[in-house]
């Protein structure tokens, strides 16, 4: 057997210290594994037996100091464990806590000289040293972020990091897993001293000359924490609050933030050993849960991937745009200019007349000046982005573009008569991307001279803030294209998914049929307010509603009409349409003119919104309603059938693309992992038996395509079935 390469290496000086260094080969990031966890018992060993070694100081050999558990590891994993008998899964899970509590317990003083950002089980390494210093540099953050992915801190972070700071002070960084500044982490406690990087090992090192202390105050005898156990009436009532609003948040869809107020209470009335191992078993739980799975791969892995390139075809040269044509300076146009324009990118932002190009700038201008205000940029680097802004009508300015993003009318036309100018003046090589929301590119392509060089790259509004790009590859799209558009979004340092296309592409149709089956519901006679709430307690950010309200009625109404004009073969009025044209007939046009679904408080007199009386009348409830299990139900079986379809259309091609762009473009909940994840999670039989009770129940477009009929026949799950390579495009 080959041995596991040495991730620490053990270096003893003159002086009888031992310099553990962090620096796992062939990774640009030190991560946690078995390999660590091998590599950290030996240099134990040697620590603890070494009668000259008199301490040891921990730190890397990377710019990080821990990054945390290789999750990419984790979730490769994730179904090997399926069958292990508990105490085998106990001890497994078990393992990097109990190398943590024989550091601590060594016998030798061990100081964390924290050169960089140390997260998770990075940082809980540093918990279970005696002593931490950490490098005063804006890039070294810590903190316990496991919660983000489903997770809790699972080895020893739930316990020693309240026994050092206190229940309650502990409580929102478990909770949020927020990072922590070296200025936070110094004030909160979590680390004794910061030092600039060139003293930090000396820093370290002096500590350990000082004749230091090499047992944890919880190993001391009379330890108490600070400010007392979860049973101190200084410290209960925190329980009482955090867990409503915990409840409140996350309307008991995530069970991590539970877990880790578990872990608190009860680890607080035990010793330290037998605290960590009722950690060890909610850790246990959390990881074997379908939340954490489909977090971790979506969130994660797959996110992780798809930022690298998942789906750049290959032996094309890397493209870096150095000037960018942002067609229309509206809403999106002005979001993007300001992005790329961040990320260091010449932008000729190009409207009909000059005045609406200065309005996409004074987006920027206003976006920017709030950030200065706010401290958190200097006013010099915000006069350089903005100096790379310029505000124009003229096509000639970009005769040496890199790439062009049009975000004009959402109108053929419009976009037709677009194309033609541009490709009048663009360079041969410069790519024509399309931001249209819904529009097929192949449809689009069709008014260029060059479709090969077309492609549509979907932003999601605010488009300075959104992290996804949604691609849309369409029929005539060469791959030179594809990936020159894929190393822009990395450019602008987004998140690519790459669908083929078709009306909607992906995410439009996914939320669309979300929205239309909710308004769907008001017409049926459910109770509006009961819509917007199961929707909510569902995971979703806003009711279906409300959000229809936000989108504006007349828009959604105008939208449907121009359809119908443009396709009429092809267009199918969806249930919401008679809802919307009625509220559209008696002028409620949505949240712009204060009137909606809801009467919205435009005068700012506090109350916010309320949903209209006069609905209650155009469409009155049903003496009996359907139960909320009933409605959550039906709310995420809806999209994720819709997604079930795309895929079945070969609009998607792998559901990994499914996941990251329903939960980071259109706000499916990201405790499902999305609606691929969601599915598998529940098992595609027993998916496709409660989609047929919804749909006897509610309506046939419940009904399962025959794709998950087929998958659920064959035993297969989304993710365990191989996803169908690039090149067999749709549309
Ligand atoms: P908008 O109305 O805010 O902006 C459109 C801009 O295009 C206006 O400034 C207009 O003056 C300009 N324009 C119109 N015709 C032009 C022409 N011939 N030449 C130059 N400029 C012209 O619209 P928006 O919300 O920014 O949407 C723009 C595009 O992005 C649409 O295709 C829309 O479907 C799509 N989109 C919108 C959203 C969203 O949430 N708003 C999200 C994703 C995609």
């Amino acid at each position: 057997m080959t041995p596991n390469p040495e991730v620490i290496r053990c270096e003893v000086d003159a002086q009888g210290i031992a310099l553990l260094t962090i620096d796992y080969p062939g990774k640009t990031m030190n991560v946690i594994d078995q390999a660590f966890i091998d590599s950290l018992n030996r240099c134990i060993d040697r620590v603890a037996g070494d009668a000259a070694i008199r301490g040891a100081i921990v730190t890397s050999g990377k710019d990080a100091f821990v990054a945390g558990a290789d999750l990419m590891a984790m979730e490769a994993n994730l179904d090997n464990t399926a069958d292990d008998a508990l105490p085998v899964l106990f001890e497994k899970y078990g393992s990097l806590s109990r190398v943590y509590r024989r550091l601590e317990t060594c016998g030798k003083p061990v100081v964390a000289a924290i050169n960089g950002t140390a997260m998770g089980g990075g940082f809980e390494l540093a918990l279970a040293c005696h002593h931490r210093v950490l490098a005063d540099v804006p890039s070294a953050v810590v903190g316990l972020p496991e919660v983000q992915v489903g997770l809790l801190p699972g080895a020893g972070g739930t316990q020693r990091l309240p026994r050092l700071i206190g229940v309650q002070a502990a409580m929102p960084w478990l909770m949020e897993g927020k990072h922590a500044s070296p200025a936070q982490a110094l004030k909160a406690g979590m680390v004794h001293a910061l030092a600039a990087p060139a003293d930090l090992l000396a820093t370290a090192r002096q500590w350990l000359l000082d004749a230091p202390k090499s047992v944890q105050p919880w190993d001391e005898k009379g330890f108490k924490i600070p400010g007392g156990t979860a049973l101190d009436p200084r410290v209960a009532p925190a329980f009482v609050v955090g867990n409503t609003m915990v409840l409140a948040n996350t309307c008991q869809n995530l069970p991590a933030p539970l877990a880790i107020q578990s872990c608190l209470y009860e680890g607080s009335l035990l010793p330290i050993d037998k605290a960590l191992r009722v950690e060890t078993k909610y850790l246990m739980t959390a990881a074997r849960g379908p939340v954490s799975r489909g977090m971790i791969r979506t969130l994660f892995v797959n996110k992780t991937k798809a930022e690298k390139g998942l789906h750049r075809p290959a032996g094309f040269e890397p493209f870096r745009c150095r000037r960018l044509g942002m067609i229309g300076a509206g809403m999106m146009g002005g979001g993007i200019a300001l992005t790329a324009a961040q990320r260091g990118i010449d932008v000729v932002l190009l409207d009909r007349d000059q005045a609406a190009a200065d309005k996409g700038k004074a987006y920027a201008e206003k976006a920017l000046a709030k950030q200065v205000e706010r401290g958190r940029m200097a006013a010099d680097r915000r006069d350089a982005i903005l100096a790379r802004i310029t505000p124009a009508t003229d096509y000639e300015l970009l005769r040496d573009a890199d790439m062009v993003v049009e975000a004009v009318f959402e109108d053929r036309a419009v976009k037709a008569e677009v194309t033609k100018r541009l490709d009048a003046v663009l360079p041969e090589t410069c790519v024509l991307a399309s931001n249209t929301s819904a529009l097929p590119i192949s449809l689009l392509a069709k008014a260029s001279a060059r479709p090969a060089r077309f492609i549509g790259l979907h932003f999601f509004s605010p488009a300075d803030k959104m992290p996804l790009v949604e691609v849309i590859r369409g029929r005539d799209t060469s791959d030179a294209t594809l990936a020159q558009a894929l190393d822009f979004v990395a450019q602008l340092k987004k998140t690519p998914i790459v669908v083929n296309d078709a009306r909607g592409f992906f995410t439009s149709r996914f939320i669309g049929a979300f929205i239309d089956d909710a308004i769907g519901m008001v017409a049926e006679g459910v109770n509006p307010a009961l819509v917007d709430n199961c929707a909510r307690f569902a995971g979703m950010p806003v009711g279906p509603l409300a959000i229809t309200d936000e989108l504006s009625i007349e828009l959604s109404v105008h939208a449907g009409q121009a359809q119908q004009k443009e396709f009429p073969d092809q267009y199918k009025p969806g249930r919401s349409v008679p809802v919307l044209e009625a509220l559209y007939a008696q002028g409620r046009l949505g949240k712009k003119v204060g009137k909606g679904f809801y009467d919205h408080d435009l005068a700012g007199e506090g109350w916010g919104k309320r949903l209209w009386p006069g609905l209650a009348a155009l469409y009155p409830p049903q003496a009996s309603q359907p139960s909320p299990h009933d409605l959550k139900q039906r709310i995420l079986y809806v999209q994720a059938l819709e997604a079930a379809k795309a895929m079945q259309e070969g609009v998607l091609l792998a559901p990994a693309d499914g996941d990251i762009g329903a939960i980071l473009g259109v706000g499916f909940p990201a405790y499902t992992g999305g609606p691929f994840c969601f599915i598998d999670g529940i098992g595609l039989p027993a998916f496709v038996a409660e989609a047929d009770r919804l749909a006897d129940r509610f309506g046939e477009h419940l009904r399962p395509c025959a794709l998950l009929r087929e998958m659920a026949a064959r035993g297969q799950t989304f993710y365990g079935r191989t996803a169908r390579p690039m090149a067999a495009t749709a549309a």
